[in-house]
């Protein structure tokens, strides 16, 4: 319990999930060789089952048989396994919306196994729950000034806000599977022993042993171990449709994760999951503690809720105080080699600019960030959030000025364009997408940004023409980073549907 175990990829080798086994996997391999090997298969086909379902909404047991190539008489037995871990539902055969045939339809169970999600920015906190279906089924949020907090008592705020939504959940028959916290920071993997002890000073060099195989592991198969132990890892082929957004990339997990820095929370190293394990005590027993960059989080919650399941290229731009992005690339997250990929804030828009905190000159940050767009269009950004406090008052009062046209917020948001513009056509420049996608408060304010956005990148994608109708604004608005949390664990559910009932056998 101490002493979490986690497997370690062999340095130097490939590791994508479709790529060659990493040492775990192949433990898993030689496991699966053993009579336990139907088991394994099992695993796969409930897997399968469960994603036809969750493509198709409603489906018969026949319809999962010709769609997975599986007998009808193996789906029958997978359904009613399904069906008494509560990962899926019956209903009548009129859901079907075809009258006369027989058999029920399948859907995705709406109690049983949810997602839990939370996030922490600088002055505010939320927490939701997600059931299987990803619909938001428990919402709490708070306006709590975080900055400069210390990350105990962060985490004790947000322990209880977890509790209540835990409880809010119970009545509704539904039991946490897994919680994710989107955190504004840099996040890095850290070796289990130095995690578990966050007195202990031993800090693995980024690029040595613990970081490397930590995100190398991580990196091929979605994260899976927590403070609990070692848990298997999903490994399962993708359902023809539900495809890619069922096997991305879940969250990095739990304690091995460490916010390396949180310069708009004040942070340095700090093990987050670890502390929030300590605060929640005995409540959520045996639930994963997750931790993830909240750009990250925005990003895959487009991938999976942003109602264009065709994309799978694209580059997801999310920012309040901060600005930061999400790349992904054929479906999964790209994470880079040390998972600190995205950080699109600090691409320098203009190298003789206005000095930036991270050291750095003209980083788009100081021009498309809140602050910057609230001191360009004549506000003081600290008086501002005095007041109109709370979360998102200050994008909503830059919002009704430019609505107003006023002359001073219109010029600021037509120069915090220009300047996303500039970093985004580098952006496509480089990795080629099928999208570029503004979130967050750069949604909110999508109206009056997108056409100077849109006027730079004519102007510097050049490999091709571009097309006004790739860029646009996320649905997802404000709660992009809370919903990827939430549907973090629903995710999982999906790929790996026997981690369910582990849950469901302890709730
Ligand atoms: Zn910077």
């Amino acid at each position: 319990m101490s002493q979490p175990s986690r497997p370690e990829a062999p340095r130097g080798e490939p590791t994508g999930r479709n790529v060659r086994p990493s040492r775990s996997r192949a433990a898993h391999a030689v496991r699966d060789l053993t009579p336990a090997s139907q088991a394994g298969m099992r695993r796969r086909n409930l897997a399968l089952v469960m994603q036809v379902v969750a493509a198709e909404e409603t489906v018969s047991r026949a319809g999962v048989a010709a769609r997975t190539g599986l007998t009808r008489a193996t789906v029958s037995s997978l359904v009613e396994e399904l069906l008494d871990a509560r990962l899926l539902a019956e209903r009548g055969p009129e859901a079907l919306g075809r009258p006369g045939r027989p058999g029920s339809a399948l859907v995705l169970s709406d109690v049983g196994p949810a997602g839990l999600g939370a996030e922490v920015g600088p002055d505010h906190m939320a927490v939701c729950v997600a059931d299987l279906r990803g619909e938001v089924r428990v919402r709490i949020e708070e306006p709590v000034d975080n900055r400069g907090v210390a990350p105990e008592d962060v985490a004790a705020r947000l322990a209880e806000l977890l509790r209540r939504a835990a409880a809010e959940a119970g009545a509704a028959d539904l039991w946490p599977h897994g919680v994710t916290v989107a955190l504004p920071g840099l996040l890095r993997r850290q070796s289990a022993r130095s995690a578990t002890a966050p007195d202990a000073p031993d800090r693995p060099p980024l690029n040595g042993a613990d970081g490397a195989n930590g995100g190398a592991s991580d990196g091929a198969n979605g994260g899976a171990t927590d403070a609990n132990g070692e848990r298997p890892v999903p490994d399962i082929p993708a359902a023809p449709t539900a495809s890619s957004t069922s096997m991305d990339s879940t969250a990095p997990t739990d304690s091995l994760v460490v916010v390396e820095k949180a310069p708009n929370l004040g942070w340095t190293d700090v093990p987050f999951a670890v502390l929030l394990r300590a605060a929640l005590g005995e409540a959520l027993p045996g639930v994963r503690i997750g931790v993830e960059n909240e750009a990250n989080l925005s990003a895959l919650a487009e991938l999976w809720l942003g109602g264009r399941p065709w994309m799978r290229d694209f580059v997801h731009v999310s920012g309040e105080v901060g600005i930061g992005a999400g790349l992904v690339v054929g479906g999964r997250l790209f994470r880079g080699a040390r998972g600190f990929a995205g950080e699109l804030g600090h691409l320098s828009v203009r190298p003789r600019g206005e000095r930036c905190g991270c050291g750095s000159r003209g980083c788009l940050e100081r021009y498309a960030g809140e602050d910057a767009m609230l001191r360009a269009a004549g506000l003081d950004p600290a008086e501002v959030a005095h007041r109109h406090p709370g979360r998102g008052e200050r994008i909503r009062l830059l919002a009704s000025r430019a609505e107003a046209g006023e002359e001073a917020t219109l010029a600021a948001l037509a120069r915090a364009g220009q300047a996303l513009g500039v970093a985004l056509a580098g952006a496509v420049n480089l990795v080629d997408p099928e999208a570029v996608v503004l979130g967050g408060a750069h949604a909110e304010l999508s109206r009056w940004l997108l056409p100077a956005v849109e006027r730079e990148m004519r102007r510097r994608v050049t490999a091709r023409p571009w097309r006004a109708e790739w860029l646009s604004a996320s649905v997802l608005g404000r709660d992009g980073a809370l919903l990827g949390a939430a549907n973090t664990a629903v995710r999982e559910l999906l790929a790996d549907p026997t981690s369910g009932t582990v849950t469901a056998a302890r709730g």
